[in-house]
């Protein structure tokens, strides 16, 4: 499967293969596994159950490298309907939301001054709403301006938290320069395409850099996210924040929402704090083939119905 990871990420941005495929029954089904709805009464729908559950969640807009500054703005105004729709369903302060700098405008011409200020804006509304938004953490090529954007962000709102992927030889370095104290850092594998020269390629050599990225983040003064459903990595993050003496609720456990479901829940009633990635919208393509791309079962259900048509 690796091998196929790099030529499937690349559908994420295919505007031909989203066309072709979006209309299937099929990427339907999987989309609903993945996604709750394109609305967001959906997403409110969905928290609440899960909150029910006694999990808690980070709302992720649906959308990406936006091409047009009137999209970015939508997109704000999208996070501002969010937030005041989790503060009427009294979701808040659990609730946090997720963006993407890329939806703001961050690869547009003077991208890194707009997708600062639209960021702001939806920091300045998620505190209002009494929470706080990550940063998630994109294409290689963006890693840095998206930790330039976090250091301007954290000046006004330190509250703010940020992904980081352990697949990137750089991650286990920024790791040691975000772990101070107020930090929220969430560490992930990485779920985009990055050529030899800047990431591991071997599954094994990124789960060695995402334990080396645990440990500094476990002994640090912030609040380590992890967010993977890898059991073996659950397993080392668990034994790091008893070894470092971290009572549940110093850090969280975080999984994205369909995935490993009774996993969560088990976790919770063990008493860990768990949160689930809930995205929701229409621009759901590039996040679904991300999910096909890890997931070879989901990849066969596709293909098998394609070769029936
Ligand atoms: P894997 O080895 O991929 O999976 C471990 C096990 O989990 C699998 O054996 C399987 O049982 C289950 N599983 C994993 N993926 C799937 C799937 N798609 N469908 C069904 N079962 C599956 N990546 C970024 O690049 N930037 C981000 O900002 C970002 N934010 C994230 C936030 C959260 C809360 C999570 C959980 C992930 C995020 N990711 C992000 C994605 C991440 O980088 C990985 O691509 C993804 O989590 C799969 O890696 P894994 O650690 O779960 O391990």
């Amino acid at each position: 499967m690796p091998l196929l990871r790099a030529p499937l990420l690349m559908l994420a941005r295919n505007e031909r293969a989203r066309v072709a495929l979006t209309s299937m029954p099929a990427t339907a089904q999987l989309v609903s596994r993945y996604v709750p709805g394109p609305w967001l009464e959906d997403a409110l729908d969905a928290a609440r159950a899960l909150e029910a559950d006694g999990l808690t969640v980070s709302l992720d807009h649906l959308g990406e490298d936006v091409t047009d500054p009137a999209d970015a703005e939508e997109v704000v105004e999208a996070y501002r309907q969010l937030l005041a729709g989790l503060v009427e369903r009294r979701l808040t302060p659990g609730a946090e939301v997720s963006l993407k700098l890329s939806a703001l405008g961050q690869g547009l011409p003077d991208g890194q001054r707009t997708s600062l200020e639209h960021a702001r804006t939806i920091c300045r509304a998620a505190r209002n709403a009494g929470t706080a938004v990550t940063l998630d953490m994109e294409d290689h090529t963006t890693t840095d301006a998206t930790l330039q954007t976090l250091r301007e962000l954290r000046k006004d709102f330190p509250e703010t938290g940020v992904a980081v992927q352990a697949q990137l030889h750089r991650t286990e370095g920024d790791v040691r320069l975000l772990t101070g104290e107020g930090s929220r850092v969430r560490l992930c594998k990485g779920a985009y395409a990055a050529p030899a020269s800047v990431a591991f390629t071997d599954p094994l050599d990124v789960s060695r850099s995402f334990v080396r990225c645990l440990k500094v983040l476990m002994a640090g003064a912030g609040y380590p996210m992890i967010a993977t459903h890898d059991p073996r990595l659950l397993g080392v993050a668990l034994a790091l924040a008893a070894r470092h003496g971290r009572e549940p609720g110093s850090y969280e456990l975080q999984m994205l929402y369909g995935i490993r479901e009774t996993e969560q829940r088990r976790l919770v009633a063990a008493g860990e704090t768990v949160r689930v990635y809930l995205p929701y919208g229409a621009r759901w393509w590039g996040y679904l083939v991300r999910r096909l791309a890890e997931r070879p079962a989901s990849l066969r259900l596709l293909l098998t119905s394609l070769v029936r048509r």
